[in-house]
């Protein structure tokens, strides 16, 4: 494929170099998550108001209908600003394209713009404490009463739920459906609710940023039900369709600047002239370039076949391997410094430990990839 922009491609990318130059995101809050996270959403808002929080989206629904390569663009040039995702994400790359895609019109009406300006907070309910990798067994019910659905289970891992005004939830309606990816249903539920309680996980690097959801006697109305009772998997499989896709150059940029930032900090120490550490930052640097061109090359796929190939797996894998070779090697090369309480590398470090395992854990996309680009017999289940 042509890696060079086209002259529409570079008008878009000029346009947003300069609105990005104009509108800086302002400086990063230090240490306080909830101030952080008010930051990235003020940051959606002044985006929206610009027209450029979800490029992706169609001119009604307040987007630029812009294409795949002009998308990447977007969080190419996001990235090489310094500026952080909207606040808003799982909103803008996961539930406004599925409401967009099985939505009734009264729905796209009603959660699209909300989404657009982060005035409404979106998590994915779909982990649940026996139900991550197989999200087929989850064991959530939901019973009809009158004109509406009573939700009773546990979800686990919910990023983002403490903000959240409402939840992309897949739970099971029909427990007789005579296999157990039948008889589920995706639900927009309100967050907002008796029904519902949100508990706190903290992780390692010391951010409560996942939670765990007790439900009990939550309502959805039937008008919040998305795609038709009984259809929930193929509903999520849209979702899981569009995280991927969706996330995947934002990811390689971000991972290009950590290496840019350890480069960096490298040669500020006089240590690039060590032929071991110059050996190990090329091969990281050689990674990042492949992950970038792996990235395009899916890109191909999704314009030619019109959905993503298994090379969205392929990315995911190897930028979550790459990730924590890089923040592993951060720590090893600047030493106790890397690692104080609080100091940012100590922070990529302990993080990049859940990059194999969020959005599908490594042994999964594996699977895939051995099952579905090399035609590997399939797994023993
Ligand atoms: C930072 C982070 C954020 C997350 N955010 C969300 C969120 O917002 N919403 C949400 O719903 N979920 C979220 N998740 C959950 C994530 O999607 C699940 O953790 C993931 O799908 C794995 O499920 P599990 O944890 O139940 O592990 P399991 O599926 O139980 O897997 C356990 C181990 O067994 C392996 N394994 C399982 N099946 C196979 C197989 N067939 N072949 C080979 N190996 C296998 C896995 O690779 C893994 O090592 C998040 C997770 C993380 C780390």
């Amino acid at each position: 494929m042509d890696l060079s922009d086209s002259p529409q491609e570079a008008a878009f990318r000029a346009e947003l170099r300069a609105w990005l130059e104009a509108n800086p995101p302002g400086q990063e809050p230090a240490g306080d998550e909830d101030a952080h996270y008010a930051w990235r959403r003020d940051w959606q808002r002044r985006l929206a108001e610009g027209g450029w929080a979800a490029v992706h989206w169609p001119p009604e629904h307040g987007g630029r209908g812009a294409t795949l390569t002009q998308s990447a663009i977007f969080y190419e040039e996001l990235g090489r600003s310094g500026a952080p995702l909207p606040a808003n994400v799982l909103g803008l790359l996961l539930a406004g394209p599925t409401i967009m895609t099985w939505g009734t019109p009264e729905q796209r009406d009603r959660h699209l713009a909300p989404i657009l300006t982060a005035e409404e907070i979106w998590c994915q309910g779909f982990s649940e404490p026996d139900a991550g990798s197989d999200l087929a067994a989850l064991k959530t019910r939901a019973v009809k009463e009158g004109d509406a659905w009573v939700i009773t289970g546990q979800k686990v891992w919910t990023s983002g739920a403490q903000y959240s005004k409402w939840c992309m939830l897949v739970a099971r309606t029909d427990p007789d459906a005579p296999k157990k990816h039948q008889g589920l249903t995706y639900f927009l539920m309100d967050m907002e609710q008796d029904g519902v309680e949100i508990v706190p996980l903290r992780q390692i690097t010391g951010e409560a940023e996942f939670n765990e959801l007790f439900i009990d006697g939550a309502r959805v109305p039937d008008e919040h039900v998305l795609g038709g009772v009984g259809n929930g998997l193929k509903v999520a499989l849209t979702t899981l369709m569009n995280e991927r896709a969706g996330l995947a150059f934002f990811l390689q940029v971000r991972l290009r600047q950590l290496l840019d930032r350890l480069i960096g900090e490298a040669r500020e120490r006089g240590l690039l002239a060590d032929p071991l550490v110059a050996d190990r930052l090329g091969e990281l640097h050689l990674r990042a370039e492949v992950l970038r061109l792996t990235a395009y090359r899916g890109l191909t796929a999704i314009e030619t076949y019109g959905q993503p190939g298994p090379e969205g797996s392929l990315t995911k894998w190897m930028w979550s391997d790459t990730n924590q070779q890089l923040t592993q090697f951060a720590a090893d090369l600047l030493g106790p410094d890397a690692l104080r309480a609080g100091a940012p590398w100590a922070y990529e470090l302990l993080r990049a430990r859940g990059n194999s395992i969020e959005g599908g854990t490594t042994e999964i996309l594996k699977n895939i990839v051995a099952e579905r680009v090399l035609g590997l017999p399939r797994a023993g289940r």
